[in-house]
């Protein structure tokens, strides 16, 4: 028996059963060149195979948003145009064609510092495969043999691969590669199969046809378990289906105390698939739209309509509020089209407000179309990594002329619309009461919080054990924004991971936290323990914890 320990679960279950090791092949392309005569052919080929790779995409996009993001990979213009010149200008056949027009496309998204759009050179390989197969007169995917229970073991699973598994047949999924936002991840989590995603070097750990338990709870692999190590992982698997059972009736409940303390539920989403994936858990709105993505999935600053699009579809899609935070990038996150100078200190350089003051037609641009948005629903601006009441007051100059404008061109838009900042950096916290009497709301967040507080970078895999948002500095802080924004009568939210960790949410409840905004899945969970502990025994829980003047005091009493 061997027991791993994976940081990070990807999508909770327990689950016990062979494992099935399955090793993905890259399909090469047959490399041939072709005589020119052979071109049109060649081109029939290729556009016939993509019409029906194509088809099929559009069929699954139909069951899951995420291929509704192939189907635009298989209308961009691009590759098509990309594939042809290969074809008539290098006379190369349509499978070399293909194959390296993927792997350049791909390269360029892998090169980009993010996680989100790391996933994209996954999915322009998994349409560029799937029209491979059809070139090479090949059907279906490893995973679709598969003929018994098992629990799948690979290095990465694309969507198509994972649309394609049976979910009566597959217990649950560990890769070696891969994040909590990588498409397998997300697919898992839409598919309730527990699974781990970057289990370093699990394919070579992990024997093919042993009995394997996949703990993606406490995030455990144990491999060929003794008797009574089943016997106690079933029992945990059976007390989790019925809590998880349980949760799933709680969707429609509201998220209120026993004795009547009301907050507010909410998601963090990138886009509008995540807008969609995140209603059905029973939000009551998008407390984080990371506008960011946008930006980061556009050819070049995305114009004013286009953002107009895709925030008045956004709003259109919630019961409720959607927070969109303005432009934040800089500091890790980059734009493939736009040259951030080297920066000695990314994270303290110029990012997310600084730049949108200093780009004041970007940040415009961006504000007027949040503002026609605002016509539609419960829209509301959020200024990101502010500092000082004076960078607030620029910001808000800014929105007050943008107002104008859009007035001036006769557009609808809210004129009360909410405008709130994130308190985000220690200066914020301590002039958090000035800063309140100007906006309409606060929302935390605990992840540029907790590395500005305690000065450890979020991203650096070395000081990662030092990254605690359980730090009493960290609790503290929280605790004290809190405080200012009730103090000036504004509601308090709070965005960062913290507000959906299980270890987290009476402490913060207990805090009054008003609004607790995270990743959709995380929801239930969170409604379950709010709806079952009395607010009077938070604020109990958070007077003892904030009197803590260390982590371990912290941890031990949180449990
Ligand atoms: C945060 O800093 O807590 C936050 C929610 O923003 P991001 O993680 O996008 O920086
Ligand atoms: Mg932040």
């Amino acid at each position: 028996m061997q027991k791993i320990t994976i940081k990070k679960p990807a999508s909770k279950g327990i689950a016990i059963g062979e494992a099935f090791l399955y090793r993905q092949r890259k399909l090469e392309a047959d490399r041939g060149l072709i005589s020119p005569k052979a071109t049109s052919r060649e081109m029939g080929r290729f556009k016939d195979a993509l019409a029906s790779a194509r088809r099929r995409v559009v069929e699954l996009a139909a069951q899951s948003e995420i291929f509704a993001a192939h189907v635009e990979i298989a209308d961009d213009p691009f590759i098509l145009e990309t594939v042809e010149l290969k074809i008539t200008g290098e006379f190369k056949n349509a499978e070399l064609a293909l194959e390296e027009t993927s792997d350049e496309i791909a390269a360029r998204f892998e090169a980009i510092d993010d996680e989100y759009l790391r996933e994209r050179a996954a999915d322009v390989k998994d349409v560029c495969g799937r029209v491979m197969r059809r070139l090479k007169g090949l059907s279906g995917t490893g995973v679709a043999g598969i003929d018994r229970p098992v629990i799948l073991v690979c290095d990465n699973l694309t969507p198509s691969d994972t649309a394609g598994l049976d979910t009566s047949l597959v217990l649950g999924i560990i890769t070696s590669e891969g994040g909590s936002t990588s498409h397998v991840a997300i697919m898992a989590r839409g598919l309730g199969l527990p699974a781990v995603v970057g289990a370093e070097g699990i394919t070579d750990i992990v024997p093919p046809g042993v009995e394997i338990i996949l703990d993606a709870v406490d995030g455990t692999i144990v491999v060929d378990p003794d008797a009574q190590t089943r016997d106690s992982y079933a029992r945990k698997a059976k007390d989790f289906g019925a809590r998880r059972r349980a949760l799933a009736a709680l969707a429609g409940l509201p998220a209120e105390t026993p004795d009547g303390r009301r907050v507010k539920l909410c998601a963090n989403v990138g886009n509008l698939r995540d807008v969609k994936g995140a209603v059905p858990y029973g939000i009551d709105g998008v407390g984080l739209f990371r506008s960011e993505f946008l930006y980061m999935e556009s050819q070049g600053f995305p114009t004013e309509d286009e953002q107009f699009a895709a925030y008045k579809a956004a709003t259109q899609a919630l019961p409720g509020e959607l927070v969109i935070r303005t432009l934040d990038v800089g500091g890790d996150k980059s734009l493939p089209y736009f040259r951030f100078e080297e920066e000695e200190n990314p994270y303290l350089g110029w990012r997310a407000i600084r730049m949108c003051l200093d780009m004041v037609e970007v940040f415009k641009t961006q504000l007027r179309a949040i503002l026609r948005a605002s016509a539609f629903g419960d829209v509301r601006i959020m200024f990101p990594m502010i500092i000082s009441v004076e960078e607030l007051d620029r910001a808000l100059e800014v929105l007050a002329a943008c107002k104008r404008e859009v007035e001036g061109h006769g557009a609808g838009y809210n004129p009360e619309i909410k405008c709130g900042i994130m308190v985000e950096t220690p200066a914020a916290v301590m002039v958090a009461r000035e800063l309140a009497g100007k906006v309409d709301f606060f929302s935390i967040g605990t992840n540029d919080l907790t590395q500005y507080v305690l000065a450890v970078d979020r991203g650096n895999r070395r000081v990662a054990a030092s990254f605690d948002s359980f730090h009493p500095a960290v609790l503290r802080a929280v605790n004290a924004v809190i405080e200012a924004g009730h103090a000036a009568g504004i509601p308090v939210a709070m965005c960062g991971e913290l507000a959906g960790n299980e270890k987290a949410v009476q402490l913060l409840l207990g805090m009054g936290l008003d609004e607790f905004s995270m990743t959709a899945s995380q929801i239930p969970d969170a409604r379950y323990l709010i709806r079952n502990r009395s607010f009077a025994e938070a604020k109990d829980l958070a007077a003892a914890v904030l009197r803590c003047g260390s982590v371990t005091q912290v941890r031990e009493l949180l449990g």
